[in-house]
């Protein structure tokens, strides 16, 4: 790590402690060529996830991608962005938690609806039409009908 001051490339550690949120190892310097001191950070590089589409080509997984066609859903919905990116985090980590490093974008879609399902349900099925392309639309209208169903229920209650 070059000095900021004088670019020698020696320098030694003098602290090293992780930053409040944990995600971070903030290092303290000191220059062995002219003794001023710097900071320098280490963060863990995250090993990507890779979707796997229907057609069994690969991308890498793209969060802003997946928060975007979520908020499109969500247009005109009282669902604040802070309500998607938690839900987008959600996805990430339930990702993560069971899969090695490949995930289907078939899988991945399932748990954008669980999470959009939680959240609101008009963008929920505004989601899912879109999401299975009313290839299916008889589930389509099952689910559609069961939102409704449940509604009126309780309603009645
Ligand atoms: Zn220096």
């Amino acid at each position: 790590m070059k000095c900021p001051y004088c670019s020698a490339s020696d320098s030694k550690v003098i602290d090293s402690r992780p930053t409040e949120d944990g995600e971070k190892i903030r290092r303290r310097r000191e220059c062995l060529k002219c003794g001023r001191r710097f900071t320098t950070y280490e963060i863990v590089e995250r090993v990507p996830i890779i979707v796997v589409k229907k057609d069994g080509s690969r991308e890498e997984f793209d969060r802003q991608k997946l928060l975007g066609g979520m908020l499109r859903a969500c247009e005109k919905r009282p669902v604040s962005y802070q309500m998607l990116e938690a839900a987008v985090e959600n996805i990430e980590q339930a990702i993560r938690a069971e899969y090695e490093q490949e995930v289907t974008s078939i899988h991945i879609g399932e748990l954008a609806m669980a999470e959009l399902k939680k959240v609101d349900e008009v963008a929920y099925v505004r989601f899912a039409s879109v999401y299975r392309q009313f290839s299916d639309i008889n589930t389509f209208m099952e689910e559609l009908r069961e939102i409704l169903n449940d509604r009126t229920a309780r309603e009645q209650e």
